[in-house]
């Protein structure tokens, strides 16, 4: 990537985190009340909405579950019937009992000492653990242990997308290397941006995108596009059709 490019990326990306900051504020993020929590939600949340993983999370309370000690003491039959709701459960059972494992097998089931490693190497022993891809391991690294690596999820490729920014493949580490470079190593703007992205693309930018009032549109290929159709099938210049749109 020459450096003209590298520059551009930088100023969308720093613009659209403004941008979607002043549009939904603070997103105050993991919803979760403990760093273990947090772990069980990235697992839990693969494959399916958070409203789910809710309801699994609310059993594994109510059935007093919801710790390391507990999810490695809990059969994996009962494991299973209590994470039901996030779908997916048998193998999702054996995913915390994989992490459980691994934590007591290495750290003597102390997150803390987990995450006192360097993020290389805690990136490193995530990704070797049964379950855990890019995505899992870097929504644990940032929001259980407070270290910046930044998240790629599926909110982030569409959008971004559609604002015309890709990188050079589709691999996740191309992704991520695109806001990292763009980026200060920040664990507090990192947590922020991810969160707000996701927002987004609950909110507007949906598999329908829900374009009227975002405040991306002016910057956003995908509404340039549309409003271009738009213009053509009513006659109007585009460039008008697009401001009026957007402001
Ligand atoms: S204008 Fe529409 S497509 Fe573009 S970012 Fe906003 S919601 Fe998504």
């Amino acid at each position: 990537m020459n450096a003209k490019v590298a520059m551009a990326n930088t100023e969308l990306i720093s613009d659209v985190y403004h941008r979607l900051l002043e549009a939904y504020g603070p997103q105050d993020w993991w919803p979760g009340d403990s760093a273990f929590e947090v772990i069980v939600g990235a697992i839990l949340t693969q494959s399916t909405a958070w409203a789910n993983v809710e309801k699994a999370l609310a059993n594994l309370k109510a059935a007093n579950a919801l710790s390391l000690q507990a999810i490695q003491a809990l059969s994996e039959e009962k494991l299973q019937t209590l994470i039901k709701p996030s779908g997916f459960y048998t193998g999702k059972a054996h995913k915390l009992k994989a992490f459980a494992d691994m934590l007591f097998d290495r750290y003597d089931g102390d997150l803390d000492r987990l995450f006192a490693e360097p993020l290389p190497e805690l990136r490193r022993i995530l990704l070797a653990t049964h379950g855990i891809g890019p995505e899992t391991a870097d929504s644990i690294i940032l929001y259980a242990a407070s270290k910046p690596s930044f998240v790629i999820d599926a909110y982030t490729r569409r959008i971004f997308g559609r604002l015309g920014l890709r990188p050079e493949s589709d691999a996740y580490a191309d992704w991520q290397r695109l806001f990292s470079t763009a980026l200060p190593t920040d664990a507090a703007l990192f947590n922020e941006y991810h969160a707000l992205i996701v927002r987004h693309g609950k909110t507007s930018c949906r598999a329908m995108p829900r374009c009227e009032g975002c405040r991306l549109r002016k910057m956003c290929l995908k509404a340039k596009a549309f409003n271009f159709l738009l213009s053509r099938r009513l006659g109007l210049p585009a460039f008008a059709l697009h401001n009026k749109l957007s402001s």
